[in-house]
């Protein structure tokens, strides 16, 4: 049960600029909740006395996450957001008729050059699907020259002048993640539409034939989540030699065009710095949502990754409560 002398803690110090402190009334048999408190947040009990407790804010804890995946270390930029689908659970609402709204070259040159000096270690090109775009070479290229790159695609559109496209593309700090989400076309194409998994497939064998790093992802609802069809999954990929750490299952948010999902909140989730044309987010599930906008400033990156860090502290500071870990990558 959280006792009144926790509120009022969560208050008073959740109110305070890291170092400051500030007294709050205790009774005498409170001492050990005080202390208790301060060690679980990260502040620090500076003294109990006359029925008031000291309290000198610190940082909150770590979460337990690998150095990759603390806020601030990997930076998502959504090129573009229109798609050559409409997948019935796409978080940022895409399809043939969304407005494209991309980032363009130049600013993603800047940002990524931001981000390296920003302690940004490793980037993520997603949309929409990127290669509607004839300049993604250029953008893939820029990114992956300063940062480890991982480029998330769709797969169904290595034909032609974009299979040229990709052939152009760098392999070294370039990685290609496809989406596929089922080891047989039914429940992918259920989803995406009629063909598109046997696309996808065609896709990865493609950009494993050109010699590219692929990493390959699944979206899965939570009742096609079954030991026989994990298993099928794996089993397709182990074939075509992909490793199982680039096997990537994850489940559907319930944002964009999704209807059942997992319920994700700015509260609840850990933080990966997500820039669009409109804006710098939360979290790539959240970048077509004004409950996910950090700040319409795009520049200077620096500025709002601080900001998304502090936010994160905060949040973690006032409720205590475990951030819940998403992947997309
Ligand atoms: S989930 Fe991906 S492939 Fe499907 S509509 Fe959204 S952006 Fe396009």
């Amino acid at each position: 049960m959280v006792t009144r002398v926790v509120l009022d803690l969560v208050e008073a110090v959740g109110r305070l600029p890291v170092g400051a402190t500030v007294s709050v009334p205790v009774g005498a048999a409170d001492t050990d909740t005080v202390a208790a408190w301060c060690a679980r947040t990260g502040n620090e009990l500076v003294s109990v006395t006359d029925g008031q407790a000291t309290v000198r804010r610190g940082h909150a804890p770590e979460p337990d996450l690998p150095p990759g995946r603390r806020p601030g270390a990997r930076l998502w930029l959504y090129t573009n957001f229109d798609c050559n689908l409409a997948c019935d659970y796409c978080c940022a609402r895409s399809s043939p008729h969304t407005p494209r709204r991309s980032l363009g070259l130049d600013r993603i040159r800047q940002l990524v050059d931001e981000a390296a000096a920003a302690g940004v270690t490793e980037v993520y090109l997603t949309g929409g699907e990127p290669f509607l775009l004839p300049d993604l070479d250029q953008i893939a290229a820029a990114c992956a020259q300063r940062l480890p790159t991982t480029l998330l695609t769709n797969g169904m559109l290595f034909r032609g002048s974009r299979l040229d496209m990709l052939r152009r593309m760098p392999r070294q700090h370039l990685t290609l993640q496809i989406s596929l989400d089922s080891a047989t076309p039914e429940r992918h194409d259920h989803h995406r539409g009629a063909g598109s998994w046997q696309r996808a497939f065609d896709g990865i064998r493609t950009a494993l034939a050109e010699g590219f790093h692929v990493r390959v992802a699944a979206t899965v609802a939570a009742d096609e989540t079954g030991d026989a069809e994990q298993a099928a999954f794996h089993g397709l990929l182990d074939d075509l030699g992909i490793p199982r750490e680039d096997q990537v299952v994850r489940p559907i948010a319930l944002r964009g065009f999704a209807d059942t999902g997992v319920v994700l909140t700015t509260e609840t989730l850990i933080p990966e710095v997500t820039v669009t044309a409109e804006g710098v987010y939360w979290h790539p599930v959240g970048a077509d949502h004004d409950d996910q906008l950090v700040t319409r400033d795009l520049f200077p990156l620096a500025t709002a990754i601080t900001e998304i860090q502090h936010r994160f502290a905060d949040y973690r500071h006032r409720t205590d409560a475990a951030a819940q870990r998403f992947h997309c990558a």
